[in-house]
């Protein structure tokens, strides 16, 4: 069979030379007739030279996402279920895949599958497609996780805004097998969670927050917590296994609230003194500050507030607005957690900026440790992008009395 091309302009093989899947539209300087959208093509160099096998995107800035660099190679089901595998097989060895349990399958990038994302939750897995070449091998891919052994039902959740920038429209519903329950319970550390893949955020629970979650549970015994953008109370369970005095979480989520309620419930933790707060998180940080209200571990887990390169001086300010009200509302010897899951946004830029916050806010500050995505969503080497979740542990350590009345 013979495939489409995609031929490079000259110099611009860089980046698939070392292994970076991803082709913009502006380095390429010609695409064979009628090529169809997530279609696999041969990617060549100016000169002709095999550089990779690509699916097309035509409307995306991202025109070709590379599936694998060796020429001998077919892009077909058997190339699906390998690496769909392979993914699976990753996670087995790291201790992530028991029955009760659930981590994260497949992470696009980082697993050679780029645009396809899967997380397993006990039998079921929720499945996200997230560029053109994923749409295209939609069936094998679903076929091939519904292979993974005690695997019952695959159910769609690609009703992302990211899919906008591959033209791809909005989808969510059972892609095979069988219907998920409203509520699977997953076991993680000792901890339990409740998670609906079908109607929570995203694909229901946030597993790159898993190393996160163990290092709260470390530091939050016999502290006054409180646990911002706390979704269904990952942190907060973690806090009360961990012996925290009290906790305050805000979200501005009903429903997630109400999952947190009941993942208290699981944990046997409903009589703990933890409210679960519903409020827009900058509000309800000024009128803690306001109050004079102070605690001991301050949790800062926002959205993604960089989406792209033109919003991330805004993105900035918003984190520098969230670190400058923790270390207000710190007790002095508290200690301030805060994270960022963009992308663009670099850990020493996040650094600057929780020093700065640190300033405004008039104390001083160490940082203690740092936190980061946990395994089951691998950094790829050859992709820095997909290293995006980072977090600082920084220790208020009184307040600077001499501080230049402009940062005040
Ligand atoms: N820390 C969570 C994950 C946070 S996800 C965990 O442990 O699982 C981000 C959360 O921020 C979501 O639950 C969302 O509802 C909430 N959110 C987004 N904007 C908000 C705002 N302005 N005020 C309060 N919560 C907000």
């Amino acid at each position: 069979m013979t495939h489409p091309e995609i031929v490079l302009a000259p110099g611009r093989e860089k980046s698939l030379l070392r292994r970076h899947p991803w082709v913009f539209s502006g380095a390429i300087a010609f695409v064979s007739n009628g090529v169809r959208t997530g279609e696999v093509c041969r990617v060549l160099s100016a000169d002709g030279k095999f550089l990779a096998w690509a699916s097309f995107s035509p409307k995306s800035q991202i025109a070709a996402r590379a599936w694998s660099f060796d020429e001998t190679e077919s892009i077909d089901a058997a190339f699906f279920r390998e690496r769909i595998a392979a993914g699976a097989a990753l996670r087995e060895k790291l201790g992530l895949a028991g029955a009760d349990s659930g981590c994260r399958l497949i992470f696009s990038e980082s697993d050679g599958l780029p645009g396809v994302v899967a997380d397993r939750y006990g039998k079921f897995v929720a499945l996200q497609i997230l560029s053109a070449g994923a749409e295209f091998f939609r069936t094998e891919i679903v076929d091939a996780l519904m292979r993974l052994p005690g695997i019952e039902g695959v159910y769609e959740r690609s009703d992302v805004s990211i899919r906008r920038y591959e033209n791809l429209p909005s989808r969510s519903g059972v892609a095979a097998g069988a219907t998920p329950p409203d509520e699977i319970v997953i076991r993680e550390n000792g901890m339990l969670f409740s998670v609906d893949p079908v109607h929570g955020q995203k694909t229901g629970f946030y597993f790159d927050l898993r190393d996160v979650r163990r290092k709260v549970k470390e530091l939050a015994a016999g502290k006054r917590v409180l646990n911002v953008f706390c979704y269904t109370g990952g942190f907060a369970v973690a806090a009360l296994a961990g012996g925290a005095e009290s906790l305050l979480n805000v979200d501005s989520s009903r429903p997630a609230l109400q999952r947190a309620r009941r993942n208290l419930e699981l944990n046997a933790f409903q009589d703990k003194p933890c409210e679960l707060r519903a409020a827009d998180a900058f509000g309800e940080l000024d009128r803690l500050r306001d109050a004079g209200e102070k605690f001991d571990l301050v949790i800062l887990d926002p959205p993604k507030l960089v989406d792209s390169k033109s919003h991330l001086l805004r993105g900035c300010r918003a984190y520098s607005m969230l670190a400058r009200r923790g270390f207000e509302l710190l007790s002095d010897g508290g200690i301030l957690l805060n994270l960022s899951c963009s992308g663009l946004m670099t850990a020493e830029l996040f650094q600057k900026i929780t020093a700065d916050a640190a300033l405004e806010a008039g104390c001083a500050a160490s940082i203690v440790g740092a936190v980061r995505q946990s395994a089951d969503h691998p950094v790829a080497l050859a992709v820095p992008e997909t290293f995006y979740l980072k977090g600082l542990i920084s220790v208020k350590r009184g307040s600077n009395t001499a501080m230049p009345d402009r940062l005040r």
